[in-house]
């Protein structure tokens, strides 16, 4: 794929998928803009990067939907002073996105392969303000607490209770909630010792694989 046409596929993916559907931070909608998606999807499919759909990225795990994408970064309300987790790294591509919006990012991936792909791949792009973790992202990440912004992209039958222990006063999550196929994209708000939650429509992601997720 060459330069010029990835950019045109891109431009026209964040007007006609995202900006159309009622995306308008324009911080996100520009972060998505420059990260090049082709760039994370296995070769053999790159001529689908900015299609409209999930794609397979190996070890059976996904890319989402360029606008849940957006979506998802966009209902965590970021101005970029935020320290951010996320858990599910998968191929880096909504890492390389947060990592433009927000101050500091700990992106943790149970799949050893796939978190040194992502990592490799955004050491290539100097992006510097992520750290990358190995391991159950059910349990957070006590050590780097307390975050600002949770953004899970693997689905939990409930909320995690380290996230709402490791999240700061007023921070938000967003995860995908519910059963193991289909779930309510999700968004909960931290307000004194309540944890309020929005739904923000239906989704379908693959399940958080750990001690407060799924066994498996
Ligand atoms: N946002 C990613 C991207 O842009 O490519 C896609 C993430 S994919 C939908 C979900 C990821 O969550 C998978 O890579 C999966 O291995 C990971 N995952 C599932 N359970 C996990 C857990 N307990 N801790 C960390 N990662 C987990």
């Amino acid at each position: 794929m060459d330069l010029v046409k990835e950019n045109v596929l891109r431009r026209r993916m964040v007007e006609e998928q995202i900006r159309r559907r009622g995306i308008r931070d324009e911080r996100v909608l520009s972060a998505m803009e420059e990260v090049p998606r082709h760039l994370f999807v296995p070769k053999e499919i790159r001529h689908l990067a900015y299609a409209d759909e999930p794609l397979p990225i190996g070890e059976g795990q996904t890319i989402s939907q360029p606008y849940i994408v957006a979506e998802m970064t966009a209902a965590l309300r970021l101005s970029g002073t935020e320290k951010v987790l996320e858990v599910g790294t998968g191929s880096g591509y909504q890492t390389a996105i947060l990592a433009r919006l927000c101050r500091e990012l700990v992106t943790i991936e149970r799949l050893a392969s796939l978190s040194s792909g992502a990592r490799r791949l955004l050491a290539t792009m100097e992006i510097g303000n992520v750290t990358f973790l190995v391991g159950d992202g059910s349990l957070g990440s006590p050590g780097q607490a307390p975050f600002d912004r949770i953004l899970s992209a693997a689905a939990a039958p409930s909320v995690p209770a380290p996230w709402i222990s490791q999240l700061s006063q007023g921070g938000i999550i967003v995860l995908p909630l519910g059963g193991r196929y289909e779930q309510e994209l999700s968004r909960v708000t931290l307000v004194g010792d309540r944890a309020e939650t929005e739904f923000l429509g239906g989704c379908r992601f693959v399940p958080l694989v750990g001690i407060h997720g799924f066994n498996r």
